[in-house]
């Protein structure tokens, strides 16, 4: 019988300094299959049909969508799976029973991370989400389903309010202001960065205006995972809390996804470790 070769890739624009081929071919290394992992960047998403032609013919097994297009093909897809349908946002597409499925692992892989990093331990169940846009909605998700109270500061108003819509009022909204930031975080267990500020190449960027004072009692999780440790991270530590970026994140979404394709659990720390080096 001829060895399955695994056809995977990633679509966005653009996507030069993406980590998703480093994790995915030690993924495919670390469980002893034949594959690859290319880039598709598509500067129009007018080529998005003919790519996701591809998934639908077999021509690939899996594709990972993101920025700008992980709303764009929700439209495209025949099936959304509750996560996905959560978020209103798919990173992940496979065929099943010949229909194209629209999944999101941004979802579970932040709340598999955020446990382990922290152990399930919280001094409150209630989280400040800093940033509207398609990431603090996966949070957002995982959080409120996981029977967290959720608030959402954000410095534009009417993208805040379109994430109330969309989780029928289940949230709270704040100013992104630093009195109400520092009141909130008083009776918070989690602090979620959800904005790039701090990403490189501008790693002088930090999301809390400089005169918040961290509590020792929250904790921080930072989704921007470039570089290894922000500023945010070294203002926790400094502030006596704890905190991590979210390179944890990154690789259980992708290791999700990779479980999703071809039905095999990878070891998360031999992923972890490989990109460390990359790094
Ligand atoms: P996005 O859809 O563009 O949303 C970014 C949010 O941050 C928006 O609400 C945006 O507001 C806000 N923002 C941007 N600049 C700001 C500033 N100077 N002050 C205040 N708010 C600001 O991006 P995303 O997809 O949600 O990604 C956000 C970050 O999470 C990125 O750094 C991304 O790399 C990271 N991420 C990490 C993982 C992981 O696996 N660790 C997964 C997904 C995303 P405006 O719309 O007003 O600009």
């Amino acid at each position: 019988m001829a060895v399955k070769y695994y056809r995977l890739g990633l679509t966005g624009y653009p996507l030069g300094h993406s980590l998703s081929p480093r994790i995915h071919q030690s993924a495919l290394k670390a469980a002893g299959l034949d594959g690859e992992y290319q880039l598709y960047p598509l500067a129009h998403s007018s080529e998005l049909p003919a790519l996701l032609d591809t998934l639908r013919n077999g021509e690939l097994d899996g594709l990972n969508v993101t920025i700008p297009y992980k709303e764009t093909v929700v439209s495209m897809v025949d099936q959304m799976t509750t996560n996905a349908r959560l978020c209103g946002a798919v990173n992940t597409l496979y065929m099943r029973d010949n229909e194209l499925i629209g999944d999101n692992t941004d979802v579970d892989g932040f709340m598999a991370d955020l446990n382990k990093q922290f152990d399930g331990q919280f001094a409150f169940l209630k989280a400040l989400i800093l940033g509207a846009g398609g990431a603090a909605r996966a949070v957002t998700a995982a959080l409120l389903m996981n029977g967290w109270q959720v608030t959402v500061a954000a410095r534009r108003q009417e993208q805040v309010q379109e994430l109330v819509q969309e989780f029928s009022g289940k949230i709270a909204v704040l100013p992104y202001a630093t009195k109400n930031i520092q009141q909130q975080l008083s009776f918070s267990g989690l602090l979620v960065n959800a904005t790039p500020l701090g990403m490189f190449p501008k790693i002088e960027g930090d999301p809390l205006p400089a005169d918040i004072n961290l509590p020792e009692h929250i904790r921080v999780y930072d989704l921007v995972y470039n570089p290894i440790e922000t500023r945010l991270i070294i203002r926790t530590r400094q502030s006596g809390a704890r905190g991590v970026t979210g390179l944890g994140m990154l690789v259980e979404q992708a290791a999700l996804a990779f479980e999703k394709w071809t039905g095999v659990a990878v070891n998360r720390t031999l992923l972890w470790k490989d990109l460390q080096n990359e790094l």
